[in-house]
């Protein structure tokens, strides 16, 4: 035997896809090693991505909040900002989470194995930590070792130049910076820095920012915004980049850009790219296609037998929740086909919709068929939409520019997706997520008593706005 570790399982990759699995299948009585190349458990989204730019996006909501708080005869002073501390209470976050992962494999008896998985044939895995190469032989494998930002060719080695990872490093503050890509991860970063006082041109190659989401959504988000934002520059592209001693030049081709402009930071959001071609999956005979996504069913697997992929390798949407999902359905199958258990064999990656969210202020979300979608396709709709203008809370809170939108089948009257700007819309589009997932029609929600005065009663008031019955309830 050519391993030095035998098991019923290894998971490649600690993230939320990877330690998920890894829990469920420890919890199922499998014997699990987990390998992850990092000191720490939690992948991209504990670590880098997900916890620690809601660490900072929550400071910067309540330091946007506070600023509008003179009207109402409460004056903060100016925020003086210790940008060490906040560093620290970001990763104060990052360690509670990540410590608390640790704590679970522990308790699970989970085995953590540091270091660079690669797999070697369909039941060998190497993994190389310094000097040192463990062999680890295994009845079945998951493959989760998520993605990586797109680098741009163009752009020069420079530590002006950053991305998600370097910007969350919040190293200084700059005075003009620069997000290409108007996407999710763009603007959440972008809010942040904002808020601590920089002057942001936003630039995006497709015609609006977030791409995919309710175009109402981002015309109240963009309404919202005008004063955080210097320029938001879409149906643009980013030509050229170079260092000077000024900053970075950057050119720009597009409709209203100018030519050229020159930023203290530039942070390129444009995407991420799976680590399909990462892991040797090539000697185990798994198939990569030429993005270096792997290619799973809907049970997780790869077309070779015994090994499985889940998270941000597998596909779109490259979300942490889906990657959790995926994991336990893996985890479930497998450990099913160990201990013979035909029931769990029969767990299948089953979810009708995956919800998106954005945590700027304010929050968009949405979740299934959007309007766009709707009319691109020619599906026939009922809607139902309230204006947060005409609720209560929303008014005492400040926020009465959101709303909350449903959409319904016409002749049914089930529902196929919803989208909610505001406050909060990413806590409450969970409960438009399950609405579909169980079928509900507008009935079933507009009958559903939501407590009063909640952001939440929005989505009880829109569909029975959708019935055409709207109550008059403030
Ligand atoms: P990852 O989290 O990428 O984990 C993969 C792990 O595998 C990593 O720890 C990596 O070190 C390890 N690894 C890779 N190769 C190997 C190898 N050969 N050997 C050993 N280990 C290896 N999603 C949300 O749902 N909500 C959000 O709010 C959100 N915010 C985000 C903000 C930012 C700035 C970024 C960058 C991403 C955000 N995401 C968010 C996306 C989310 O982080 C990912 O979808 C999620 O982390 C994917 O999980 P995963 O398990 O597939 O992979």
């Amino acid at each position: 035997d050519e391993a030095d570790l035998n098991c019923d399982l290894v998971v490649v990759g600690g993230g939320p896809g990877g330690y998920s699995a890894a829990f469920r299948a420890a919890d199922l009585g499998l014997d699990v090693v987990l390998v992850e190349r990092y000191p720490t458990l939690g992948g991209v989204c504990l670590n880098v991505g997900c916890i620690p730019s809601k660490a900072l996006l929550h400071v910067a909501s309540v330091m946007e909040e506070v600023k509008h708080f003179k009207d109402l005869g409460v004056d903060f002073s100016d925020p003086d900002i210790d940008l060490a501390k906040l560093r620290s209470h970001k990763e104060g976050v990052i360690g509670k989470l990540t410590g608390g992962l640790a704590a679970m494999a522990k308790m699970r008896k989970v085995k953590v194995v540091e270091g660079s998985g690669q797999f070697v044939s369909n039941a060998l895995l190497t993994v190389d930590a310094n000097d040192e190469r463990q062999i680890i032989g295994f009845k079945r494998a998951i493959i989760a070792a998520g993605s990586e930002s797109v680098q741009l060719p163009f752009l020069p080695e420079d530590e002006r130049i950053v991305d998600s990872t370097g910007a969350l490093k919040l190293k200084s503050i700059p005075e003009r910076m620069l997000i290409i890509g108007g996407g999710i991860i763009g603007l959440e970063m972008g809010s942040v820095y904002a808020a601590l006082g920089s002057k942001i041109d936003v630039v995006e190659m497709l015609d609006d920012i977030f791409a995919g989401a309710d175009k109402d959504l981002i015309k109240v988000w963009k309404a919202m915004n005008k004063h955080r934002f210097n320029r938001i520059m879409t149906r643009t592209k980013t030509v050229s980049a170079s260092a000077t001693d000024d900053g970075i030049a950057v050119c720009f081709d597009g409709g209203s850009a100018p030519q050229s402009e020159t930023y203290d930071l530039v942070l390129q959001a444009v995407g991420r790219r799976p680590n399909g071609h990462k892991v040797g999956a090539e000697a185990a005979g798994i198939q990569v296609d030429e993005r270096g996504f792997i290619t799973v069913d809907k049970q997780q697997r790869t077309n070779i037998a015994g090994i499985f992929a889940i998270g941000d390798i597998v596909g779109q949407p490259m979300l942490a929740h889906k990657a959790v999902h995926e994991g336990h359905v893996a985890a479930e199958v497998i450990a099913g086909e160990i201990k013979g258990d035909k029931k769990l064999q029969t767990t299948s990656f089953d979810a009708h919709v995956i919800p998106s969210v954005a945590y700027t202020d304010p929050e968009i979300a949405w979740v299934g068929l959007t309007e766009n979608q709707a009319n691109e396709q020619g599906i026939k709709v009922r809607k139902g939409v309230f204006p947060w203008s005409a609720s209560g809370r929303a008014i005492a809170n400040g926020c009465e520019q959101g709303f909350s939108k449903l959409l319904f089948d016409i002749d049914t009257g089930r529902i196929l997706g919803g989208a909610i700007v505001g406050p909060s819309a990413g806590d409450m589009i969970g409960e438009v997520a399950l609405a579909i997932e169980m079928g509900a029609d507008d009935v079933d929600i507009g009958k559903t008593i939501h407590p009063h005065p909640t952001l939440g009663e929005s989505i009880g008031l829109a569909a029975e706005a959708a019935h055409g019955s709207c109550t008059d309830l403030p």
